[in-house]
């Protein structure tokens, strides 16, 4: 059985010159690699009380799915503006040139209720913690985050404060 990290692509200056891009379509492309990630979230957020499972667009969508199955929680899809076609909630943040803004629909978390986010890859935190701003405003408690990815040396982390973090792989 191979380590994690080694299913991971790393791309040079992808989306844009000096960012290197980590791939995980080539971890979910690989039997294995797909069982594993999944095993892994549900053995560290099992018996946790999981109520719905947060993916975040677009890469959250790949996997997050599949974890709120085996916890036997609901899935709720976090999207760009402009695509959920219910009434919404939405939460602006800051992206390392400009802002950015993200949607749930307003019933999409009901008060009380114990939500794990997930997403591919935590870099500044940003994202997580509109996410759980979002969770939050609904009356949601935040059960934990889960990522495959985790850019320690950008310290998103320290941005989600107290909360059950769990990072598959660390770089
Ligand atoms: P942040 O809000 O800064 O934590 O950024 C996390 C979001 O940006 C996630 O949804 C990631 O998919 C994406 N992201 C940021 N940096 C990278 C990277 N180096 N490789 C792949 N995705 C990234």
């Amino acid at each position: 059985m191979q380590d994690l990290k080694n299913y991971i692509r790393e791309i040079a200056d992808f989306p844009k010159p000096g960012i290197l891009f980590y791939d995980i379509s080539t971890l979910l492309a690989d039997p294995m690699g797909l069982r594993m990630t999944v095993d892994r979230f549900d053995w560290l957020f099992a018996g946790r009380d999981i109520d719905k499972v947060i993916g975040i667009e677009s890469r959250g969508f790949m996997f997050a799915p599949i974890v709120a199955y085996t916890l036997h929680a609901g899935f709720v899809p976090v999207r760009k503006p402009g695509k959920l076609p219910a009434a919404t909630v939405s939460q602006e943040y800051d992206l390392e040139y400009g802002r950015d803004k993200i949607e749930m629909h307003a019933d999409a978390i009901q008060p009380g209720e114990r939500v794990l986010i997930i997403d591919d890859l935590i870099a500044t935190g940003g994202t997580a913690v509109a996410t759980a701003d979002l969770v939050r405003g609904a009356g949601g408690e935040i059960a934990g985050f889960g990522f495959i990815v985790e850019l320690m040396f950008l310290e998103g982390r320290k941005r989600l404060g107290e909360a059950n973090i769990e990072a598959l792989i660390q770089y």
